[in-house]
């Protein structure tokens, strides 16, 4: 097991990239299957889920298109649970079929309030796609359609999540030590 460190904060790996990739590869399979036909628009968070959204739609073999979106930030180890905007969604989505490519769905927040400002926008349809899912920590429901991995309630760093700006670029998943 590789240690290390960032910020002066442990972190032990946790998912070979190679488990990433086969995963990302399962996810854009049931999404090349439940879109044919169809020419969904790609949703990316960033900063987070860069990373990800590159690599899930270099193995989508459907018509698709890709735009980003930020949420108001967050720092540190916990979410705040503060009230997040939407910024920088400039097209319209109405009638689009939009999936929302998160990184990690914690408490739930973040995704509950991004759903509620663009169904205002009438889209088709409305999905989430997320690279991970704390189960324990949702405060709220909120659908995941699409999840690549249920992790336990650990804060992570990689593969475009960071600790406070750090730990974006590395490619395997690590989680911070106690
Ligand atoms: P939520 O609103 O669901 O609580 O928080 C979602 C956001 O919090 C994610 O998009 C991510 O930016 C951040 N977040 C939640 N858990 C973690 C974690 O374990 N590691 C990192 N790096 N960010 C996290």
């Amino acid at each position: 097991m590789q240690t290390i460190e960032i910020h002066g904060k442990k972190f032990l790996t946790s998912i070979p990239r190679t488990s990433i990739e086969n995963e990302v590869k399962r996810v854009a399979a049931e999404i090349n299957q439940d879109y044919k036909g169809k020419r969904p628009l790609l949703l990316g968070v960033l900063n987070g889920a860069f990373m990800f959204v590159a690599d899930l739609m270099r193995n989508l073999d459907i018509e698709c298109e890709i735009s980003f979106v930020k949420m108001s930030s967050y720092a540190g180890t916990t979410t705040t649970g503060a009230v997040k905007q939407l910024l920088g969604l400039n097209e319209s989505i109405e009638g689009r079929d939009v999936i929302i490519v998160e990184d990690i769905v914690d408490t739930g927040l973040t995704m509950q309030s991004m759903l509620e400002t663009l169904k205002g926008y009438n889209p088709a349809s409305i999905n989430i796609a997320s690279l991970f899912l704390k189960p324990a920590r949702l405060k709220v429901p909120i659908d995941v359609k699409y999840s690549a991995f249920t992790i336990p309630d650990r804060f992570i760093v990689g593969y475009g999540l960071d600790y406070d700006g750090l730990g974006r670029n590395l490619p395997d998943i690590y989680d911070a030590a106690e």
